[in-house]
């Protein structure tokens, strides 16, 4: 590894959408020294930059961890594709861009379970810093945040009709997802700048770069926090073709996400005994918590052929098609290739009573098979609906003591009796928008398997034979007041002195939106944190 510095005040593993934040806030004193380490390379890719690109990073490794999941008792024993992010960035430099925050409630929920500080009131302001809304600022926006956040440039004709239909089928028009109220059908917002990718790489790692207290260490993987005693004082580092450690004067801060975080802290002695002791690994704190209490966006889809041709699709026309669309892309910003994929969609409630919407939907204007891996020949859309805030429970276990050996990721969907009902329900609402007028010009030629949605059993086995994840990981590391927390509400390791969490892993409950804007959000607020324990000693 060239010229590593073994000395810092702060390391920082991971560089995805909390760590780059962090990177940024903390080495905004130039008299701390900070290393972010990141097990990626650089984010300097076509792929990354070209929003469409998306296809092709879902499909390669360069940049994309590709988990799998344990088969899952309660989808066929099917194991699922889970992609993620592994570059500067993270995640959210092969993400769909969406902007979201999530539904006010889910914050309040965080804070009435012993998590002060946390509540909507505290967080809003943090995500209003952060954006640079296109249309500027006003009370919930902000104007000149370094994250940019912007209409997308070309819709698809097919996403705009999306919309049409879910008004028709009984949805508001929502203009504004992050506005006064997140119910109903519309075109989501992109964290994009001219039609490019805006990741959280782009936004808060890229202005600060060039500055001599912070050292960014690509293709380096964390492999185990370094103690002294029950004090977190380094981390063992391998890259490069070495291995090396790293002391951190101060703090040692995992960004690593919802698998990788807790994976981390079990491969240096934080987690439940016994698996530790199965695994070889010495105990340095007892904390039954780390790796469970994972939960996720379980969805599924309805697919059909568009006899248009005006979705993004593979037919005789493809190849001048993309070159003109290439063309265009690089010279004004504009067309096909800055489309996310997931164009439009929304929020709508699955039964009367409820506080918040249950469900959301992604629409994407192409076909999608197995996560964009398996080329279809033709033209189409996919809809996807997904259960917002799921009871079940999995987990995440290590599969060996080897930091280069993916842990086991148990998700556990469906393994709580309620959560299967909220999907029926949501793929009812999704054939209702897509039988409304508005759709019809597209759904002439429909030929993709759907299921009689008057037969509750039919769907049930539809959803257990096709359903996916929407890519939301959280909560294996969870903040809380309780002993079976991992972290206490400054993102502070139970049990142990020098050691925080501060990513997807701490949230208590998976909240009711894409997950990339609060994961921001969560990296900001640790670094209140850190910088507010260093005052105080
Ligand atoms: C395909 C896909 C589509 C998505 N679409 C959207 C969307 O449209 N909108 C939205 O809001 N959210 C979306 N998400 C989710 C969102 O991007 C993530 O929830 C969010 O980025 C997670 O942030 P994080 O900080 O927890 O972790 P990440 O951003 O995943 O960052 C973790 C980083 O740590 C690095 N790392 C891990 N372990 C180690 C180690 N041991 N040593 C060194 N480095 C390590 C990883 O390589 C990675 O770079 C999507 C996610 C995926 C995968």
């Amino acid at each position: 590894m060239p010229n590593l510095e073994p000395s810092f005040d702060y390391i920082i593993v991971g560089a995805g959408s909390a760590g780059c934040v962090l990177a940024n806030r903390l080495s905004a004193d130039s008299a701390v020294r900070v290393c972010l380490v990141e097990a990626g390379p650089e984010d300097r890719s076509v792929l990354i930059n070209t929003p469409l690109g998306i296809a092709g990073l879902l499909r390669g490794r360069r940049y994309n961890w590709a988990y799998e999941t344990q088969p899952q008792a309660a989808l066929r024993g099917r194991r699922l594709y889970w992609p993620r992010g592994k570059a500067l960035g993270g995640s959210s430099s092969i993400n769909a861009m969406i902007y979201m925050r999530g539904h006010p409630g889910d914050y309040d929920d965080w804070a009435a379970e012993g998590n002060p500080g946390w509540g909507w009131q505290n967080v809003l302001p943090i995500f209003v810093q952060h954006e640079r809304q296109q249309h500027g600022a006003d009370a919930l926006h902000g104007g000149d945040g370094p994250l940019c956040v912007h209409d997308l440039v070309d819709p698809n004709p097919l996403s705009l009709a999306f919309v049409e239909a879910g008004v028709q089928a009984g949805l508001p028009r929502c203009s504004d997802f992050n506005g006064p109220a997140m119910d109903g059908a519309g075109l989501y917002q992109v964290t994009q700048h001219d039609g490019r990718r805006w990741s959280a790489a782009r936004a808060f790692l890229d202005p600060i770069r060039q500055r001599p207290n912070l050292a960014v260490r690509t293709e380096c993987l964390a492999t185990r926090v370094l103690f002294e005693g029950r004090r977190a004082v380094g981390l063992r580092v391998r890259g490069h073709g070495r291995e090396c450690d790293l002391s951190a004067r101060r703090e040692v801060i995992l960004c690593g996400g919802a698998v990788n975080s807790p994976q981390l802290l079990m491969l240096s002695g934080l987690g439940p005994g016994a698996h530790l002791q199965a695994m070889g690994i010495a105990t340095v704190a007892d904390l039954p918590g780390v790796g469970a209490n994972l939960q996720d966006h379980l969805d599924v889809t309805l697919a059909a052929r568009d006899g248009t041709a005006a979705a993004v699709g593979v037919g005789f026309g493809t190849l001048p098609r993309l070159l003109r669309e290439a063309l265009k892309f690089r010279k004004q910003g504009c067309g096909m290739l800055t489309s996310n994929a997931a164009e439009a969609g929304g929020f709508a409630r699955t039964r009367p009573g409820l506080e918040r919407p249950d469900v959301q939907f992604h629409f994407l204007p192409t076909l999608l098979r197995d996560h964009g891996r398996k080329l279809v020949w033709g033209y189409g859309y996919t809809l996807h609906v997904c259960q917002l805030r799921p009871q079940s429970r999995g987990r995440i276990t290590l599969a060996s003591p080897d930091p280069g050996v993916t842990p086991r990721i148990d998700p556990m969907y469906l393994s709580h009796a309620e959560d299967l009902g909220v999907l029926r329900a949501g793929l009812r609402l999704a054939h209702r928008i897509l039988s409304a007028p508005a759709w019809q010009a597209f759904a002439a030629n429909r030929r993709e398997p759907c299921p009689d949605m008057r037969d509750g059993a039919a769907l049930d086995a539809y959803i257990r034979g096709n359903a996916e994840t929407i890519y939301h990981p959280v909560g294996t590391c969870r903040m809380g007041a309780d002993d079976a927390a991992v972290v206490d509400s400054r993102l502070r390791v139970r049990g142990v002195g020098g050691l925080r969490v501060a990513d997807a892993s701490i949230m208590p409950n998976i909240i009711g939106g894409n997950t990339n804007a609060p994961c921001m959000m969560i990296g900001e607020m640790a670094s209140r944190f850190v910088a507010e324990d260093a005052q105080t000693g």
